[in-house]
């Protein structure tokens, strides 16, 4: 079941288009499945958790962080992930660099975008982000290199406004490259989940993030 639903969002993906199988809640054996399949990109969105998982699975696992991430966590975390995607304040991105610089490693992320309308109270309005870049804030980053951007669309049978919840977020991406031209590898574009991917591709999207679809339903 599970490898066959990561092979069939494989085919279906367009070329630059990656899948992150957000496996956060399921065991190892159904990582091992996906992974069987040919799946190398895992998302976790709590740190004990994902560090529990990182101990006993492949090595070649690229794990990406998609969770709120407590501060008081940060430390555990840096050199575990290959993406943190849910960068949702500037204390954090600070807290983040100075943990990666002390640890010597340079850690991937994503800023986090809030655009729905309800849901998370996390993430930048595209307002703040453009601005944040605007000002060249990042320019104080040592150890950090901002990858993209991640969001999510509100969670609506209105797929219309879900489309323009995902257009938004792709667009403040393109409206911060021509504030900031001289960024390097800004090109992430983290949007799309089990019931909403399809249209999160069709507005941009690079990487979708997708548990439920692949994995079933989550015992919480
Ligand atoms: C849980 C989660 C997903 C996956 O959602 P599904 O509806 O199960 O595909 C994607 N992104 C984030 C940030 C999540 O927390």
């Amino acid at each position: 079941m599970i490898a066959e639903e990561i092979k069939k969002i494989h085919s279906e993906l367009p070329e630059g288009v990656r899948l992150c199988a957000v496996s956060k809640f399921h065991p190892a054996e159904a990582i091992m499945e996906a992974y069987g399949a040919g799946q190398r990109i895992f998302g976790e969105s709590r740190v004990q958790e994902l560090l529990e998982k990182t101990g006993h699975l492949p090595v070649d696992i690229q794990w990406h962080f998609i969770g709120h991430l407590q501060t008081n966590k940060v430390r555990q975390l840096i050199g575990k992930t290959s993406l943190i995607e849910s960068v949702d304040s500037e204390r954090l991105l600070t807290l983040i660099d100075r943990e990666s610089e002390k640890a010597g490693v340079v850690t991937r992320v994503l800023m986090q975008l809030h655009v729905a309308k309800e849901e998370t109270k996390f993430g930048f309005s595209p307002d703040e982000l453009l601005e944040y870049f605007r000002e060249r804030r990042f320019e104080t980053l040592k150890a950090t290199h901002i990858c993209g951007v991640m969001g999510m669309a509100s969670n609506t049978d209105d797929m219309e406004r879900v489309r323009q919840d995902f257009r938004l977020i792709s667009d403040t991406r393109r409206s911060i490259l021509e504030a900031a031209p001289d960024l390097r590898g800004f090109d992430i574009v983290s949007m799309g989940m089990s019931g909403d991917w399809h249209i999160a591709v069709e507005e941009g999207s690079t990487l979708v993030r997708i548990g439920t679809a692949i994995f079933g339903e989550r015992q919480y």
